[in-house]
């Protein structure tokens, strides 16, 4: 396995040059960037497709066009961020006055999976770039095509002491783990951000964990159903349900229950048509293992729509499972695929207590027209961030910065809040020399007394 404190010393010596930490400098990086990412498209969209038979449209859209609209909200917002902020100063510091320096962290790394392998890549990268560090970054392994073309745009847009794209699976991250980042941006598995917590902390380097969970999606009696229904079926089936923030169970009230599975049943023929699993462009599952894995949930409760798969294409056609239960293995872990359990409630406070008992999720959607629903369940329950009304909506927001609570994740990122992400906001008081007030020396006359 290669070492790479070579590159890491490279990038440290080229950060202390100074270079990055020019406005100009990084405002030219991203504009590098984004004419590259243009460039790429067409190998991009290609790659994914062999990757994970993601449809051109989806491609552009939740890889590409997503990455380019985060590069143009950073270049257009970027000088304002960057600029050190004066803050207000207490009349016991009279005299001197205070300002926030946001300064980059150095050299960061960056850990990616392989859901989004290219936007999930790429967005942190602005982040870093916007704040001033250079960086290293370890795509996924399990999408070799995109990692591929995301070195080579990598490799021929920036020189290696200030990006490089390090490609390998777990022992590679490993290694990489070894040497001493000034900070660690991981997006992946609640396990494995365990991993990256502990080697983060042999060194006390500060980390950003993106990570996953079970996201639930309440329908109230009172929510419009046609819309939560067409809503919902995107956000789960998008990707094939490989998504982080893809809605992961229903929490269905009862008496909606049988009008919603009808409509639920009408928009997956809309999105997908009658056959999905011949649809060219739904997206397969990454892996056999994920896929064997996925395939096992099939025989919990009922299936109610779809049930279907294709070993050979790794494709599972959308599904839906009634007559669950939290003790169901579907209801275990993120499922993290095209296949909905539905869990049914009477009462709110049952779905509120449901989600309380577990791990806090990194997305909650609620469908409801009642303001008062919304509320309760807004105050009640922690969570990342979500939507009402709508699911996933939320994250393509560069106002909305997004991360998770608890095991869901640590940290923020999207819009200001990845710059921040990658910024030490350094605290100064600078104090006047025209006087010097004596009531803090501990020889002034009378000493305390007088205070
Ligand atoms: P993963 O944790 O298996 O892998 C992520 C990255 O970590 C890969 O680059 C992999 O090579 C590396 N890795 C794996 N095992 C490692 C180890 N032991 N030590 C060091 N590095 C290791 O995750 P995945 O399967 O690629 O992605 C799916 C998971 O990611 C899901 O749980 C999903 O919810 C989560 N996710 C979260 C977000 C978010 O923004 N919060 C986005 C996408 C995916």
């Amino acid at each position: 396995m290669e070492n790479y404190s070579s590159l890491l010393t490279r990038q440290k010596s080229f950060f202390r040059t100074e270079k990055t930490k020019d406005l100009s400098y990084r405002l030219e990086a991203l504009e590098k960037l984004r004419s590259a990412v243009r460039d790429y498209e067409k190998p991009l969209m290609e790659a994914l497709r062999s990757d994970l038979n993601k449809s051109e449209f989806d491609a552009y859209t939740t890889e590409i066009m997503i990455v380019l609209e985060e590069i143009k909200f950073t270049i257009n917002h970027l000088k304002s961020w960057a600029k050190p902020r004066k803050v207000k100063t207490p009349i016991t510091h009279i005299g001197s006055a205070s300002y926030i320096y946001p300064e980059p962290y150095g050299v960061a790394l960056i850990i990616a999976p392989w859901n989004y392998p290219f936007q999930l890549a790429v967005a942190p990268l602005i982040g870093a770039i916007a704040a001033g560090n250079c960086a290293v970054i370890k795509p996924s392994e399990l999408t070799p095509n995109t990692s591929e073309v995301f070195a080579q745009l990598i490799a021929e847009t920036f020189p290696e002491e200030f990006i490089a794209v390090v490609q390998g699976g777990v022992e590679t991250s490993q290694v990489l783990l070894e040497e001493k980042f000034d900070y660690i941006f991981f997006t992946g598995s609640v396990p494995v951000g365990k991993v990256i917590m502990e080697a983060a902390a042999k060194n006390l380097t500060p980390v950003t964990l993106e990570l996953g969970g079970k996201s639930p999606c309440i329908v109230h009696e009172d929510a419009n159903l046609k819309l939560a229904a067409k809503r919902i079926a995107w956000g789960k089936f998008v990707n094939a349900g490989q998504t982080c923030v893809a809605p992961d169970y229903l929490y269905l009230h009862k008496r909606i229950r049988d009008p919603f599975i009808e409509l639920f049943k009408d928009a997956i023929k809309e999105l997908y048509g009658n056959t999905p699993l011949e649809n060219p462009d739904f997206t397969r599952i990454v892996s056999e293992r994920h896929f064997n894995r996925l395939k096992t949930f099939l025989d919990n409760g009922k299936v109610l729509i779809g049930g279907s798969s294709n070993p050979e294409r790794l494709r599972i056609e959308p599904t839906v499972l009634t007559e669950i239960n939290w003790g169901d293995a579907v209801m275990e872990d993120e499922i993290f695929g095209p296949i909905l359990p539905i869990l049914e409630y009477e009462n709110l406070a049952e779905a509120i207590e449901g989600i309380d008992n577990h791990p806090k999720p990194l997305a909650l959607y609620l469908f409801s027209e009642n303001d008062d629903i919304q509320t309760k369940v807004l105050n009640q329950v922690t969570f990342g961030g979500g939507c009402i009304n709508d699911t996933v909506y939320h994250l393509g927001s560069p106002h909305l910065p997004f991360g998770g609570v608890g095991t869901s994740g640590i940290g923020a990122y999207h819009g200001k809040g990845s710059f921040d992400t990658f910024s030490h906001e350094k605290s100064v008081l600078k104090q006047t020399t025209k006087f010097d007030l004596p009531f803090r020396y501990p020889n002034m006359k009378d000493g305390l007394k007088k205070i």
